[in-house]
């Protein structure tokens, strides 16, 4: 597992949860009086393997977060003294100047606009009301979670500013692409090589499932190339339900290739003892072509 916390980008993807989830979540308040501020949400890329999707973990992420001051429990202000209405604007966060004819209100520079200074400064968090720490969180991933998943933390984004309200935290969860298993929902497909002659004379052979358990698949005698084998029940489970997918096996017969001049015989030998009911599909299929061609330019 990899990833890492970052923060979103102004106009990134803070904006597009704005617009999509905004009114769900109950529109959210960057800004509110006193200075208050919504804290930052927070995106952490987790990638995990198909083994671990299928039966799902609880996985440990260190997120690199600003948390409120735990010296001055977020007021910036050096524990003991209290923050004081600023003197400049008298707590409305914004002044009025006079330019000949105009009245012009802008964010009083005093204050930065929070209504409130702080005289004596928090030495912990330098009068910010937070800190950056890196904190450990559990993060349940449950089995049968799909790629492109999204997981909310409600709160444990950044710290609001001077006691706003936490943002959120985002895991945005890939699924690593698996060396024999391909996913389609709850199934998943193996294309397994067997011999020519497996497929030809028949026999067996035996697949790993995710689970970690030995499947023995039997392969009938004359089994062509691309042979679909259902194992019901050996795919992924399907995430808060208890169905689970099955496992497609497909055969891929593979040509022997570096004869030896004694196989190459034995092959020659085969090849003239053969007739077309060794190979219904082959044997004339140029012929068949040539005749319906044939038959089409007479009409
Ligand atoms: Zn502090
Ligand atoms: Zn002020």
């Amino acid at each position: 597992m990899n990833g890492g916390a970052q923060g979103f980008g102004a106009g990134g993807f803070a904006d597009i949860f704005e617009d999509i989830f905004g009114d769900m979540m109950g529109g959210r308040q960057r800004r509110s009086s006193g200075g208050r501020e919504r804290g930052a949400d927070l995106r952490y890329n987790m990638e995990i393997s198909l083994e671990e999707a299928f039966a799902g973990k609880t996985a440990q992420i260190r997120v690199p977060a600003s948390i409120s001051c735990s010296e001055c429990s977020g007021s910036g202000a050096k524990p003991g003294t209290q923050p004081v209405t600023c003197s400049m604007c008298n707590g409305h966060g914004k002044v009025r100047a006079t330019q000949g004819f105009f009245s012009i209100e802008r964010t009083c520079p005093q204050c930065q606009g929070r209504g409130q200074t702080i005289k004596d400064p928090c030495p912990k968090c330098a009068g910010q009301g937070r800190v950056t720490e890196e904190r450990s969180l559990s993060v349940n991933i449950p089995a049968g979670i799909e790629d492109g998943t999204r997981i909310r933390l409600a709160n444990e984004g950044e710290a609001g500013l001077r006691g706003g309200p936490s943002g959120d935290l985002y895991i945005f969860l890939a699924v690593k692409p698996h060396e024999f298993f391909q996913r389609d929902g709850a199934d998943l497909y193996c294309k397994v090589p067997i011999s020519m002659t497996t497929a030809a004379l028949g026999g067996s052979f035996e697949v790993t499932t995710l689970d970690g358990t030995q499947t023995k698949v039997k392969v009938p005698e004359g089994t062509q190339n691309g042979r679909q084998f259902r194992l019901k029940g050996k795919g992924m489970p399907v995430l808060r339900q208890p169905n689970v997918g099955d496992l497609y096996i497909q055969t891929a017969v593979e040509t022997p290739q570096n004869l030896t001049r004694r196989q190459r015989e034995l092959l020659e030998e085969f090849e003239q003892l053969s007739s077309q009911d060794n190979s219904p599909q082959s044997s004339g299929f140029f012929a068949r072509m040539k005749d319906f061609f044939e038959s089409f330019g007479e009409h």
